[in-house]
């Protein structure tokens, strides 16, 4: 399997940054030998310049997120359909940021797995932890309930459509990130239930990134774990340098 980085732009960048960040990334990209994909995800406003920008250079686009809804009536919401058209090939879902602050529930963000789905993108679906949910014992319970509710309900996926990242709350943009130890905790846990779920074959094909406060200097550690296929990555991707340090500890 190729390893992914993808970078989470979140809701940063104007025109002029997120031009330039993007020039920048494929400069260095071209640079080295990258033994990975590359995903950049801008806010939905540049996607469609980034990936006229980005057409051929083997970096893909992704959203950081999509509408539940196929079409209609839904004032200042994004379909899947139309990233799609726009050249986006991935969509986040199930963001952390999205869960707290947007009411994202595990029934929404099915309905937005399978809007995506039917427009041909490709899922990252977010899983993770709170602190007192880890703190309790229960992070585990916790990341298997939200992949569960999207698995059970969606027929569809295969090893290239679903990418999972598990990204523990305490760790996104916080500082603090998991150690290699623990996110392979998780991973291996997640990786027991897709095969479980899906079956051998396919549940081993399946990338998982870890997200949460990967940069430069922890990225190589958390890669070298078996069940650590790339990353998700915040704010050291808003820097290319950085972005495409991480890129070269896979
Ligand atoms: C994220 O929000 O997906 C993330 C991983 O952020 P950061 O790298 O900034 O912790």
């Amino acid at each position: 399997m190729q390893n992914l980085i993808a970078g989470n732009w979140k809701m940063n960048m104007c025109k002029k940054e997120a031009l330039s960040l993007a020039a920048e990334i494929h400069h260095l990209s071209q640079q080295q030998a990258l033994n990975c994909e590359l995903l950049v995800c801008p806010s939905f406003i540049w996607i469609a310049s980034l990936s006229e920008m980005l057409n051929n250079t083997g970096i893909a686009i992704g959203a950081q997120n999509c509408a539940a809804h196929a079409s209609g009536a839904f004032t200042g919401e994004v379909s899947a359909a139309m990233l799609a058209s726009a050249g986006v090939q991935y969509v986040i879902l199930g963001h952390s940021e999205r869960r707290a602050l947007y009411g994202d529930t595990d029934a929404i963000i099915l309905e937005k797995c399978q809007r995506a789905l039917e427009a041909g993108l490709k899922i990252i679906l977010c899983c993770g932890e709170t602190l007192d949910e880890r703190d309790s014992g229960n992070a585990e319970s916790v990341v298997a309930h939200q992949l569960r509710y999207v698995l059970d309900n969606l027929t569809t996926l295969n090893a290239d459509n679903l990418v999972i990242a598990y990204e523990p709350v305490w760790a996104i943009g916080t500082g603090r990130t998991a150690s290699p130890e623990q996110a392979e905790e998780i991973h291996d846990a997640i990786r027991t239930l897709l095969c479980n779920h899906f079956g051998n074959e396919m549940g081993n094909a399946i990338r998982l990134l870890y997200g949460g406060s990967c940069n430069a200097a922890n990225a190589a550690g958390l890669f070298a774990k078996a069940n650590i296929n790339g990353g998700l990555i915040g704010g050291a991707s808003l820097k290319a340098a950085d972005f495409l340090s991480i890129a070269q500890a896979c």
